[in-house]
């Protein structure tokens, strides 16, 4: 056997043909066998100073469990990762890799770097398969504590608390756990039975799940408290979403990213007999750049859209989504737009036969050519409109996938919660403490959009200081 690989390109991933994945819901890339798993580890250098560590927000002990997989120890492996991460086979998947770990592999500084993520994914999935063990429950300690909202950092709050004895309910305003792992990452991106195989592992554990409840409207934090939890964690996410405020926003056939995404994913709006349609043909424009605008796009490609134009301000070089999910978008024949904003939505009302801003259907879109200007405070070319370049791009959907925000519902229905200037609730660092007594929060709903992997750190963090905080209370 080598002991090391030099190949200098990432050992590749099989992955759908782009003419049949743009018909089918499965996912687009299909997983490492163990040779590729193994070829790839070989490529890793073990380096003693671990910069790829550094570069993972929840400091995963990359080159050990790379080691386990050169000794074909998959198991081992899966141990040395589950130590820091409760979700790998989802961040193996879905974490901006070429951002964080892998952004700091060695390997990347001749060539490209270690696949990190795809082995976590190979290690995970590999586990998933052969394990059939979901967690016993530990002995009770007598507290309870209650987590608002069932995605990655309300889980990750949950399981780790769960684990040493806490009496844990989670409450959920959807009829389903998993928070954008479930309502908004598309199947093809990330198949539900992982999220669900999460969720089933922590209800082993014995934390109980509640959905269809709405902290703020259904029962009131406070009120949480009346019921005996001791300390409430708040990871509600960043679900607001936000528009542009140009005319004809309001006409139907105008979506939200994540109200397009959560018919579709969540509630199976492409079937025929479905009490939520959507769109089933036609042509589509998603406003926006980013991973959301991307999933959208992909997502009306595989609804049947006849055509599918992304429509950035930018230019590509700008797109904030991830490479990988660009290519994969231009692959199944989404048109870029790039450098080019809407003005206004345009629609027409068949009853009485005319145009009409606030009733019709859409029927365009007037947008305007942008070019690159000064840089604006975060170092980004701030676009400009190029006067007299106006046009109409005929589209009969338009889906806004231009950012979300913290929903204001539970700040405003809970005294003493203060939040910043966007929404975020305001935390203490490395501990998730808000400025109510025994209210910890974590994941987008303090820091606005973020990562998978960013939410799953800041729940384990708030579990860890909830612990503290009921232990010596
Ligand atoms: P969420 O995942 O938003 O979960 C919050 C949960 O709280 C939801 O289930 C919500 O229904 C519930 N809730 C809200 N309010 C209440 C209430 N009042 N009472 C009870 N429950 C409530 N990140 C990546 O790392 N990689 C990606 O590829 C990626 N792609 C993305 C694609 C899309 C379409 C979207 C929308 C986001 C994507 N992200 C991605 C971002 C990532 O999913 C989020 O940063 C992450 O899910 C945040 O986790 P969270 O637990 O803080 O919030
Ligand atoms: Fe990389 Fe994400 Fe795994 Fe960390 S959790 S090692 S960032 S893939
Ligand atoms: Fe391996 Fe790259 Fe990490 Fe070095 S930096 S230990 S080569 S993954």
């Amino acid at each position: 056997m080598k002991n090391i690989n030099m190949q200098a390109t990432k050992t590749p991933m099989p992955t759908q043909d782009a003419e049949i994945r743009r018909r089918n819901f499965d996912e687009v890339t299909l997983g490492y066998t163990e040779d590729d798993a193994l070829n790839e580890s070989l490529r890793c250098l073990s380096c003693k100073n671990t910069p790829c560590v550094a570069g993972c927000p929840v400091n995963v002990r990359i080159p050990e469990f790379i080691a386990r997989i050169k000794e074909l120890d998959f198991e081992g492996a899966y141990k040395i990762i589950s130590e820091s991460s409760s979700l790998p086979a989802v961040c193996g998947r879905v974490c901006p890799q070429e951002t964080q770990c892998e952004a700091r592999c060695v390997r990347g500084i001749k060539g490209e770097p270690v696949a990190i993520g795809r082995l976590e994914r190979f290690v995970a999935d590999y586990h998933n398969a052969h394990s059939s063990a979901s967690g016993s429950k530990p002995e009770p300690n007598g507290h309870r504590v209650a987590i608002v909202g069932a995605g990655p950092a309300g889980l990750t709050c949950a399981g780790d608390l769960a684990r040493v004895g806490y009496e844990v309910t989670v409450f959920e305003a959807l009829h389903k756990a998993g928070g954008v792992l479930s309502y908004g990452i598309p199947e093809f991106r990330l198949p539900k039975r992982i999220v669900d195989k999460e969720v089933e592992n922590l209800e082993a554990l014995g934390v109980k799940l509640m959905t269809n409840v709405i902290i703020g409207k259904t029962l009131l934090v406070d009120e949480l408290f009346d019921m005996g939890f001791e300390a409430v964690f708040i990871g509600s996410g960043a679900g607001l979403p936000a528009f542009m405020n140009i005319p004809g926003e309001s006409l139907k056939g105008v979506y939200s990213a994540n109200e397009f995404l959560t018919r579709s994913n969540l509630m199976g709006a492409f079937r025929e007999n479905s009490e939520t349609p959507i769109m089933k043909g036609g042509t589509v424009a998603v406003v926006g750049g980013g991973n959301v605008a991307m999933d959208a796009a992909r997502t009306a490609v595989r609804l049947g859209a006849d055509k599918v134009y992304i429509v950035y301000r930018r230019s590509e070089e700008e797109l904030p989504a991830r490479r990988e999910e660009v290519e994969h978008a231009k692959e199944e024949g989404i048109e870029f737009m790039l450098l080019t904003n809407p003005t206004e939505v345009l629609g027409y009302n068949n009853e009485n036969d005319r145009r009409d801003p606030k009733n019709g259907s859409v029927i365009g879109m007037r947008c305007q050519r942008m070019a690159l200007g000064e840089p604006d405070a975060r170092g980004r070319r701030r676009p400009v409109p190029v006067e007299g370049s106006e046009f109409t791009l005929d589209v009969d959907t338009v889906v806004m996938s231009i950012g979300t925000t913290p929903n204001p519902l539970i700040k405003s229905t809970t005294a003493d919660l203060p939040t910043n200037e966007r929404g975020g609730i305001i935390v203490e660092e490395g501990t998730g403490k808000t400025g109510k007594c025994g209210v910890y929060a974590g994941g987008d709903a303090v820091t606005g959009a973020a990562t998978v992997i960013s939410a799953m750190g800041a729940g384990k963090l708030a579990a860890a200081a909830i612990d503290e905080y009921l232990r010596t209370k």
